[in-house]
């Protein structure tokens, strides 16, 4: 058994990132939500495009303005009215001023901004009853990003703001990683799809659709493929189906120490180099880690069967691994927070512990609430709504109540009940 940092390790040092030549895709922003870019973009343009006003007003030349007061006000000629997405006809000399709205470009000779509401109009005359700053409410031409500097920074996640930014750069087409395949199988004589009736003895292949969730939601694309006896046969013709399809394998069952599980001897007979085997962890101590070279560089989970073991390995193990894959560039684990622990938590000492329940954003901070029920590895009832798993280190058996533990966040905290 392998401590758990040090397998978390060990898994990404196996994993290289997804080639940005050779495995990318070019995408619409209107399918690039949760894609990751594969090539760096430099803006093709300023940003604001030209010097405009941030405020509705006139344009005018500070000069002329520079001693203007309530009681002196300093009378100007309008000129021009700058709508929205119209050009300025004209230059503005002294003693002249433009009428100009918010976002439209700033005329030639002016250089300030008086807002509409230190202003009164007179036909086409305009008084000015304050002195504004030198440049105020001027948005200068590449004050936000000239021309040609970095954008975005390729692995970054396109997400609501960087769609936009996309758009406003008029990229309307990126190049993205394409998603990794992740191939998933589920081992087990007594396993059946959810659609058939239970024969007693029976056990429904839950894992099959948790796993293909995880999958997607990490920007994997699942690749389901079913049930396999517990035979060593159809077991090889699986795994070396897999191998030839995916980037990613995963098993379920199979990988204890049980009379029928054979997933590392089939593995080894295949020619992988098994790393990993089992980890100081519960749940899920028995966690196969190999990679294949051939047909393709291909990474191995053996994940273990009981259900709430299966998806725990993932969040811990499997979703970084796939998220570095993916191209996503770095942290690539869940993040961690302190919380308070509501309730006691226990836990045997000898291997680190995984202990699910609800992270809540209280007013005082982040809170931890054990789901309740039992927390065993075949319960998979009780992990319904929670959205993070508590840590109990080894050396430790207890965290009581009040206090606080480290807790993986695997959504958004939820408001406090
Ligand atoms: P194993 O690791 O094969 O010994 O399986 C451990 C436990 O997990 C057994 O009770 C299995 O029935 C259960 N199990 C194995 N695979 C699955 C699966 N795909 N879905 C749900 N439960 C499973
Ligand atoms: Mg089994």
């Amino acid at each position: 058994m392998i401590p758990v940092a040090i397998a978390e390790a060990t898994i990404l040092d196996l994993v290289s990132p997804l080639s940005p030549e050779k495995a990318s895709e070019p995408i619409g922003l209107d399918r690039a939500d949760g894609r990751i870019l594969a090539t760096a973009i430099a803006s093709p343009l300023d940003f604001p495009h030209w010097d405009n006003s941030a405020m509705d007003g006139y344009a005018v030349r500070y000069a002329d303005v520079a001693s203007a007061s309530a009681e002196q006000p300093v009378s100007l000629a309008i000129v021009e009215e700058i709508p929205a997405g119209r050009p300025p006809a004209r230059a503005i000399g002294p003693g002249q001023a433009a009428r100009i709205l918010t976002g439209s470009m700033m005329p030639e000779g002016a250089d300030t901004i008086v807002i509409q509401e230190n202003t009164t109009r007179q036909g086409d005359r305009v008084d000015i009853l304050a002195a504004p700053e030198p440049q105020a409410f001027v948005r200068h031409r590449a004050s936000f990003l000239s021309a040609g500097q970095p954008l975005l920074a390729a692995g970054t996640v396109l997400n609501a703001p960087e769609i936009a930014i996309l758009a406003a750069a008029q990229c309307p087409q990126v190049t993205v990683y394409r998603r990794p395949r992740v191939a998933i199988l589920s081992t087990g004589d007594e396993l059946v799809p959810p659609d058939r009736p239970l024969k007693p003895g029976q056990i429904v292949d839950s894992n099959q659709f948790g796993l293909a969730a995880l999958i997607r939601q990490a920007g994997g694309e699942p690749l389901p493929l079913g049930i396999v006896p517990d035979h060593p046969e159809a077991l090889r013709v699986m795994i070396a189906g897999a191998l030839s399809h995916a980037d990613i394998v995963l098993s379920s069952g199979g990988v204890s120490v049980g009379d029928y599980d054979y997933v590392d001897r089939i593995l080894t007979e295949l020619g992988a180099t098994l790393h990993i085997r089992a980890v100081a962890i519960k749940p899920g101590k028995p966690l196969t880690v190999a990679t294949f070279s051939s047909p393709s560089p291909t990474l191995y989970f053996g994940l273990p069967g009981n259900p709430v073991s299966a998806l725990v390995s993932f969040w811990r193990f499997v979703a970084p691994a796939l998220r570095k894959l993916a191209g996503q560039a770095a942290p690539w684990g869940s993040p961690w927070v302190s919380a308070r622990s509501r309730h006691d938590l226990r836990a045997g000492g000898q291997r680190e512990t995984y202990l699910w329940g609800k992270l809540l954003a209280a007013p005082t901070g982040l809170e931890f609430a054990l789901a309740g029920g039992s927390h065993s590895s075949g319960n998979l009832i009780n992990l319904a709504s929670t959205n993070a798993l508590a840590k109990v280190p080894v050396g430790t058996t207890q965290v009581a109540a009040g206090s606080a533990v480290a807790v993986m966040m695997l959504a958004p905290p939820r408001s406090r009940e």
